[in-house]
């Protein structure tokens, strides 16, 4: 096991380390605890032959020390529980940040494979699970060991041939516990499993709502919910009724054992081996062991579904990540902007090539359209500037230097990409376009400026502090797109990568983003995944991408008097909104 991985059992002890002033702390008042119950044992012994013998005054004094020594019992548990909590969060923060930290360098091929509904629930629910069972192991199984142990021997000094007894029975209750617990995991899982299924489609149907209503799948959808659910229901059904058959079996045992040590001190007490206030004292202390016992038998069931989530989690971190920088990768400074891509193939694990043998020089300042059919592998040559992949044969440069060798923070930071459909975060409007940069009140109003969005953000009730819902949805489609120009503006980059929306927005809308768009692409080298015929014939190059290789490069005319494949797809309405003449 990685001992770096957020997830193993060192880093669970190393994530506890600066806390240990609680946990000594913490561990003391659990001794204290601990050691009030054979004393507690033995005032029991103290108590019943006295009210046997009605001696008044010596149970009065007995059930005095009893209330002290229950009051010293009871403050101990308070600091035991109350310190060891502490640390206990604190862990299951640290590891859902270690495990956030994780996800975000995971390579997004990887990401894209899991749902969001069943990531979400292994961040939260599966790492709050983990917490909760570390809280419980160390506030509640250890004292019950110790309880155990210290109860066990006090029971050995009063008489052991008495506590032999106890002791076969011990391991015969062990063995159920965990033959159950074996069980118990494996059905956790599969109800884990269930609800993590269940998130991603419900994760699924809000966001399709729409979608679900213009094609009235709505008894569709339920149907698919309920069964989801069902299969839930008879998961979980499984796990209690496995939990609810281990109750009474142990408790039986447990009962059984009692039954029994009681008849044999029957007959020790009867053979003068044993008096009355020994053996009262006995019993006290064997009721004392079945407590820690069903402690046990419940915080053993929840720490195979602890390890259960545990696992789950372990599964985010075998995801492959992003490759880190070289040892000696450069640094980004300032870049014109010259895009040279030579001889780039690529293909998705081992799939055949999206991209074949492409060649593609593209001078600082430059506004190039890449135009082509759906699946040509536009995006790919996006992801692979953006070194979310790498090609597997070629180079891309930019100012002459292979990106590859570069720091990948510091030159995505010189890109800035535009999505066909923006996702903004929730928080203000200042907050989306920053997007965690930091930007003086001028960078920003400037930026905004750019995007021709500063005047409607002007109009909002707080202008920039305005919030922003979640998705935006108190937004237009053109007023996101707006200020996702302007977040990709803010950081001045060199080379902007622009995916052209095809989705209608209105005329207006439409008007406002491409304003938008042509001052955000001013004095930049822009590379353009392009829809429409005004984008291309704006722009200084076109080239024609078909199954991953450039098949036409050129002007707008030149290449619709070539009458080849661009004019096909100008005929076809593949680039529309004009009349390809
Ligand atoms: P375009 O942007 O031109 O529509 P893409 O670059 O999205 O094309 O896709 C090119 C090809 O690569 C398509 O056949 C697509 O199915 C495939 N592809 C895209 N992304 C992945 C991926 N993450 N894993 C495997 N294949 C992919």
């Amino acid at each position: 096991m990685n001992p770096q991985s957020a997830t193993s059992y060192a880093r669970l002890i190393d994530l506890l380390k600066p806390h240990a002033r609680s946990l000594l702390w913490g561990g003391a008042c659990m001794v204290i605890y601990v050691a009030c119950w054979p004393l507690l044992a033995r005032l029991a012994g103290e108590l019943i032959p006295a009210i046997g013998d009605g001696e008044f005054s010596r149970v009065i004094r007995v059930i005095t020390i009893a209330l002290i020594v229950f009051l010293i019992q009871k403050l101990a548990q308070f600091g035991q529980d109350t310190l060891f909590a502490g640390p206990a969060l604190w862990l299951s923060q640290d590891l859902r940040s270690d495990l956030f930290r994780t996800l975000q360098q995971v390579e997004l091929g990887s990401i894209e494979k899991l749902s969001a509904g069943d990531l979400t629930y292994r961040l939260t629910e599966d790492a709050d699970r983990v917490g909760e069972v570390i809280y419980k192991t160390i506030q509640d199984t250890m004292p019950s060991i110790l309880q155990l142990l210290a109860v066990f021997i006090y029971m050995v000094f009063l008489d052991w041939q008495l506590s032999i007894t106890t002791l076969i029975l011990a391991p015969l209750v062990a063995l159920l516990v965990s033959q159950f617990g074996a069980k118990v995991l494996k059905a956790a899982e599969r109800s884990q499993k269930q609800v993590s299924d269940l998130a991603g489609l419900i994760g699924e149907a809000i966001q399709g709502l729409p979608l679900v209503r213009a094609f009235a799948a709505e008894s569709w959808l339920q149907l698919r919910f309920e069964n989801e659910i069902n299969q839930h229901r008879k998961a979980r059904y499984k796990t209690l009724r496995l939990l609810a058959l281990q109750h009474p079996v142990v408790g039986f045992i447990e009962a059984g054992g009692i039954l029994a040590v009681l008849a044999i001190g029957t007959i020790r007490i009867q053979s003068g081996d044993l008096d009355a206030k020994g053996f009262s004292s006995y019993v006290a202390a064997l009721l004392m062991l079945i407590d820690p016992i069903s402690h046990l038998t419940t915080n053993f069931n929840e720490f195979q579904q602890g390890q259960a989530s545990l696992r789950r989690l372990r599964e985010i971190e075998k995801q492959s990540k992003e490759p880190s920088d070289l040892k000696n990768a450069k640094s980004v400074t300032k870049l014109k902007g010259d895009l040279d891509i030579n001889s780039l193939t690529f293909s998705y694990l081992g799939d055949k090539p999206v991209l074949k043998d492409v060649n593609l020089r593209i001078n600082a300042g430059q506004k190039v359209a890449l135009v082509g059919p759906s699946g040509a592998g536009k995006s790919t040559l996006f992801s692979l500037i953006l070194r979310f992949n790498k090609a597997q044969q070629g180079e891309i440069k930019l100012d002459n230097e292979d990106i590859s060798l570069l720091k990948v923070k510091e030159l995505r930071g010189k890109l800035a990409l535009v999505p066909q459909q923006s996702i903004i975060f929730s928080g203000s409007i200042e907050d989306a376009i920053k997007f965690g940069r930091k930007a003086t009140d001028e960078e920003l109003i400037y930026s905004a400026k750019m995007a021709n969005a500063h005047e409607f953000i002007n109009e909002l009730p707080n202008g920039y502090k305005t919030k922003i819902e979640e998705r935006g949805t108190n937004l237009s489609g053109g007023q996101i797109q707006r200020i996702a120009i302007a977040r990709a503006v803010l950081g001045n980059p060199s080379l902007l990568l622009l995916d052209e929306a095809t989705s209608a927005l209105d005329a207006d809308s439409e008007e406002a983003v491409q304003l938008g768009l042509r001052q955000a692409m001013k004095g930049r080298t822009v590379l353009i995944i392009a829809h429409r015929l005004s984008t291309v014939q704006g722009a200084d190059q076109i080239i024609v991408l078909d199954k991953g290789s450039i098949c036409e490069v050129g002007t707008h005319d030149e290449l619709m008097r070539r009458k080849g494949r661009y004019r096909v797809l100008c005929e076809k309405q593949i680039i529309r909104d004009g009349q390809c003449e």
